[in-house]
């Protein structure tokens, strides 16, 4: 009966947040701590170079509940709304990850998060996990071999966390989406089948898309032709750049601006790709929030350079999401496709 009524809870929640997204979404960073040493992340980056940074490795609950709090009272959300819990870092790793989830509930808030899966989240019996809406998987391929190249953990431990979580979390009342970010590197297409068969036996869905550059600083460097050779050497081999290069043009509008997104000190920063600190949450109105954003340099050049459009990589990897849900996946007609996206006349000018 529990179970019923968490199910119902959860739909029921889940309908309102879709009915309209309007001012619906805040990004709010429960960790500052990541274990992988990702090569196209900015954390990873960060990690392998034995950066770190001052501040709380983790949010406090307490503080977690007045942000939501206030978001809510200033009216960056209104109704039944969503918040991330991920942004550079690995959320899991919160030590009282089940009070964050629940202070979310509380506060009337649907939850994403995305992980590695390498550490299991620690939860009580009690645990309630209605409100996760989405869990994302972040998988750099699917093999040892890939894991090696970027994430550097144990495969078969991922493998065996991820099916741990799903369990754990269905057991405890999560009806949301349970997703595979499969990250397509020139080194791993041929392993999506593989993926696929993973997902399927989990009910759970794949989701790829073709990996990039997703490290604030280093893209920035990239999109100026200022990267360092090694590094475009490595870009050239691994990435398909080009792919989203010939599609992703100046523009005037960012469609991540409109999310407040605060980092685990209760700092504001710009948005998912760029860690400019706008000052502490508390201060911050959606109008304040909104005209820093149309005026703030770093977005004039993020927009003038075409990076702003990149959270429309969604969009451009639709087809890939489609092609994956054919029973067979075909590598050697992905590859196909990708080296045709390449090589099509508006990609002449493109980067590796
Ligand atoms: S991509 Fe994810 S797992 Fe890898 S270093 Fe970055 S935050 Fe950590
Ligand atoms: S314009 Fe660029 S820097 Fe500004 S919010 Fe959008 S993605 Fe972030």
């Amino acid at each position: 009966m529990t179970q019923f009524l968490r199910a119902l809870k959860s739909l029921t929640h889940f309908a309102a947040y879709k009915a309209n997204r309007h001012r619906k979404s805040i990004l709010v960073e429960i960790s500052n701590v990541c274990n992988a040493q990702c090569y196209y992340c900015q954390t990873g980056w960060e990690n392998r170079n034995h950066i770190t940074h001052p501040g709380t490795s983790f949010m406090e609950v307490e503080r977690f509940k007045q942000i939501l709090a206030y978001a809510r009272k200033t009216s960056f959300v209104k109704g039944q709304s969503l918040v991330t819990l991920h942004n550079w870092h690995e959320p899991l790793l919160h030590p009282d990850f089940p009070s964050i989830i629940k202070a979310a509930q509380q506060a009337s808030y649907c939850v994403e998060l995305s992980t590695n899966a390498n550490v299991l989240p620690k939860i009580s019996p009690d645990f309630d996990a209605s409100p996760i809406a989405m869990t994302i998987f972040s998988m750099p391929g699917f093999s040892q071999a890939s894991y090696d190249k970027i994430h550097r953990f144990d495969f078969e431990h991922i493998k065996h966390n991820i099916a741990q979580i799903v369990k754990t979390f269905r057991q405890h009342g999560c009806f949301g989406r349970f997703i595979i970010a499969f990250h397509v590197y020139q080194f791993n297409t041929h392993e999506l089948q593989a993926a696929k068969a993973f997902a399927r036996s989990l009910a759970i869905d794949l989701w790829p898309y073709f990996a990039f550059i997703c490290d604030g600083p280093r893209h920035l460097q990239y999109l100026k032709g200022t990267l360092p050779n090694d590094y475009l050497l490595n870009v050239s081999k691994d990435l398909f750049m080009g792919f989203y290069m010939k599609n992703l043009k100046p523009s005037t509008f960012c469609p991540v601006a409109k999310n407040l997104t605060v980092d685990v000190d209760g700092n504001c920063r710009m948005c998912c790709n760029d860690d400019t600190l706008l000052g502490n949450v508390f201060e911050m109105t959606p109008e304040r929030w909104d005209r820093i954003h149309q005026e703030h340099p770093v977005c004039k050049e993020c927009m003038a350079l075409g990076k702003a459009n990149w959270e429309l990589a969604d969009d451009l990897n639709f087809p890939l999401q489609g092609f994956a849900q054919f029973k067979r996946i075909n590598f050697t007609y992905l590859k196909a496709f990708a080296l045709t996206c390449l090589q099509s006349p508006k990609a002449e000018n493109a980067k590796p």
